[in-house]
């Protein structure tokens, strides 16, 4: 189950880089330079398996492995009390085993997490979930 999560992604991303391609060729001859992947850094994806399912499926596209790149994109924390916006980085009280049951089970977050400035458990995740494309950069060939 896991595995076909990270290689549906990994599709879906070489699918939406192939159709922009597509669509900004229009006669030039155009080759993918470079693109970036955000992973939210609460999120399930395992990185390793996402790259193995990639490399996997790049036989049949125009473009390699080198071009992507994968970035982690820092969690966003909001207060719905009194209106704080705080990180992961923030949080100094939090243990390592706390950090890693949050990186895995995103969840785990109102589990442990609780507003730096008034103690509230009442926030939302702002951002920092899920995985997107940050960009996709093309040259002529
Ligand atoms: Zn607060």
């Amino acid at each position: 189950m896991l595995i076909m999560h990270e290689w549906a992604l990994a599709e879906a991303v070489l699918e939406s880089v192939k159709r922009h391609l597509n669509e900004q060729e229009q006669g030039k001859s155009l080759q993918v330079k470079s693109v970036n992947l955000l992973f939210g850094e609460l999120q399930e994806i395992d990185e390793e398996i996402f790259r193995s399912g990639l490399n996997t499926m790049l036989a049949d596209y125009p473009f390699n492995e080198d071009v992507i790149h994968i970035e982690t994109d820092p969690a966003l924390f909001g207060c719905n009390v009194c209106k704080r916006e705080w990180t992961l980085k923030d949080q100094e009280d939090l243990s390592e085993d706390e950090r890693e049951a949050i990186h895995f089970l995103p969840e785990a977050a109102h589990v442990f997490i609780r507003c730096p400035g008034c103690g509230s458990p009442d926030f939302r995740v702002i951002k920092g979930r899920g995985v997107s494309i940050g960009s996709i950069i093309l040259e002529e060939v």
